[in-house]
């Protein structure tokens, strides 16, 4: 969505969607963006400083770092960035604003395209390891099997290079 500062006042929300298909290249095997991306953006002017805040919410189809399985994750981030006019700053006082405050962005003329805010959002917002549940049992190292769904025997203890060196040792 593109907004046009003029038309603001001093306060505008943005309501809207993004459907999924704007987000494939955060896609691979592992995530699929099931849902639109929705968002309910505040947006405030503060003289020529801008200020957008609020949610950005969809649903996607990961896979659990740890049994391999996908499930289904409500992504739930907020967005809250600062926007100034690019203009003739020194380059002094640019590392200064960046140093000082890491979402600072920049806008040019009248307009703010919303979307590329919101992809970033999204993107940093995929959890790195993600887990299907805080306790997932994960795959056994030695069969395979998801152990959330069956427990094996295997006796995982031997299976460590030590256990292997040992046990020919013994024998
Ligand atoms: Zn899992
Ligand atoms: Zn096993």
């Amino acid at each position: 969505m593109i907004i046009k500062l003029s038309e603001i006042e001093e306060v505008f929300v943005a309501r809207g969607s993004m459907e999924a298909s704007r987000f494939a290249e955060i896609e691979d095997r592992s995530i699929q963006i099931i849902t639109p991306v929705a968002y309910e953006l505040t947006i405030r002017k503060f003289d020529n400083l801008v200020t957008i805040q609020g949610p950005v919410e969809c649903t996607m189809s990961i896979t659990c770092s740890r049994c391999l399985d996908d499930f289904t994750l409500e992504l739930e981030a907020s967005l809250d960035i600062k926007l100034t006019p690019r203009t003739k700053i020194s380059r002094v006082s640019e590392v200064e604003l960046k140093r000082d405050d890491m979402d600072i962005y920049y806008y040019e003329g009248d307009e703010i395209d919303l979307d590329p805010f919101i992809y970033e959002e999204v993107l940093l917002n995929v959890p790195i390891r993600p887990v299907c549940t805080e306790n997932c049992k994960g795959l056994c190292p030695v069969c395979g099997k998801n152990k959330n769904v069956e427990d094996c025997q295997c006796d995982t203890a031997t299976q460590t290079l030590l256990g292997e060196k040992l046990k020919s040792f013994l024998n």
